[in-house]
């Protein structure tokens, strides 16, 4: 991440932009580069850290090498998101003298960290910091040139802890079991969470996201041989997932355990709230779990009639695209910026189900249609001609 950072900011430099780096955490710099004054003030925000290659003998490029095979650029981070990032710096270091001489606002460009592990010293720690704040933004993760992200579920992870009363494994009426106090809870909690998805009620606004983001996801599974329906991917978006992920307990075979614990995954749809789901479990699975929260994070969108939305739509039209508005099931950097009420639409180069995997890449088409998207939303947005 350092690297990337002092590559940018030379980069910049070497146009004649200056640029403040913000290390909120040692080793994970942000970039922060701004021209123009005043407002309305447009961000365009892209994450420099990558996930690790993985197994780099499964890759058939080397994961560091960006090599160029049939107007593809592979490697690791390609489509998630240096891809992203290198359209943004383009846009930004050729549209911003003109932003500069229209007078019409400020443009900002926000290469920053730590998105891989949840963007705490990244733009959670600009945004808390009052270096990140504007009128709209642009995070140019990868949606693909015709799509474009406006919204995105939310977290909500707990802990399920059984207590139980030790006792032999010969006589296990002398003990209380906490595995089976455990999957007894596991059970009830996957019977809350069906009621609370039969009470959803989703955003109308997001009613085209979730049907583009369900065919999407079907025609990535039906590629890997899966039997699922548009239907099934519609509920999934739509409702509160339910993913037991970690279970722990018992030490002994012979004995009946006194502790067990589990791990449950949710995302929430907008229009839900993790907390509250947190608060439904605990309820009703008093006397068999209790019930800790791990970790939650709101789930979030960005009304289909904000400014930003209408011109990216625009500018992927103007390319001779069908625009098509989905929904994410996983969190990005966007959050942060639209809790802190900033319209913000992902949209960038490359393919969300191509991001972490071996050989990952991203198309030169993708690129080249992704900036010129980008480019066509600035000048609109600032009123260039
Ligand atoms: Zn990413």
């Amino acid at each position: 991440m350092t690297k990337a950072a002092e590559y940018i900011k030379e980069w910049l430099a070497k146009r004649g932009f200056s640029a403040k780096i913000y290390e909120y955490q040692r080793g994970k710099p942000n970039v922060v580069a701004r021209v123009g004054s005043g407002k309305p003030v447009l961000i365009l925000n892209g994450h420099t850290d990558v996930v690790p290659p993985g197994d780099v003998g499964k890759w058939t490029v080397p994961p560091f090498s960006g090599k160029i095979v049939e107007g593809r650029i592979y490697g690791r981070g390609s489509t998630d998101m240096k891809g992203g990032l290198a359209v943004i710096m383009a846009a930004f270091a050729d549209i911003a003298p003109a932003v500069e001489k229209a007078g019409a606002g400020s443009l900002v460009l926000a290469a920053t960290a730590d998105e891989e592990v949840g963007g705490h010293a990244g733009v959670e720690a600009l945004v808390k910091d009052g270096v990140l704040s504007g009128d709209a933004a642009i995070v140019a993760e990868p949606s693909g040139p015709d799509k474009y992200c406006i919204g995105e579920k939310g977290l909500s992870q707990v802990k399920l802890v059984a207590r139980g009363k030790p006792a032999h494994g010969s006589l296990p009426l002398l003990g209380e079991n906490a595995i089976v106090k455990l999957i007894k809870a596991v059970e009830e909690a996957s019977k809350i969470v069906d009621e609370i998805n039969r009470g959803i009620a989703l955003p109308r606004d997001l009613a085209e996201a979730v049907e583009n983001s369900a065919r999407l996801y079907l025609e990535s599974a039906l590629r890997s041989g899966l039997r699922l329906s548009e239907e099934d991917f519609r509920k999934v978006i739509g409702s509160v997932s339910f993913n037991p992920g970690v279970i722990r307990g018992g030490s002994k075979i012979n004995m009946v355990p006194d502790y067990a614990e589990l791990e449950l995954d949710m995302r929430v749809p907008p229009g839900v709230s993790p907390k509250d789901v947190v608060e439904r479990l605990r309820k009703g699975l008093a006397g068999l779990a209790e019930v800790e929260a791990i970790d939650t994070s709101e789930p979030n969108y960005t009304p289909s009639g904000e400014r930003i939305v209408g011109l990216v739509r625009e500018g992927i039209a103007a390319q001779g695209m069908r625009p098509k508005p989905i929904i994410m099931t996983g969190a990005t950097d966007g959050r942060y910026l639209r809790m802190r009420g900033i319209p913000t639409v992902i949209y960038g180069p490359g393919e969300l189900t191509l991001a972490h995997t071996y050989d990952e890449y991203v198309s030169v088409e993708d690129l080249v249609l992704t900036y010129n998207t980008i480019i066509y939303t600035i000048k609109k947005y600032f009123n260039i001609s």
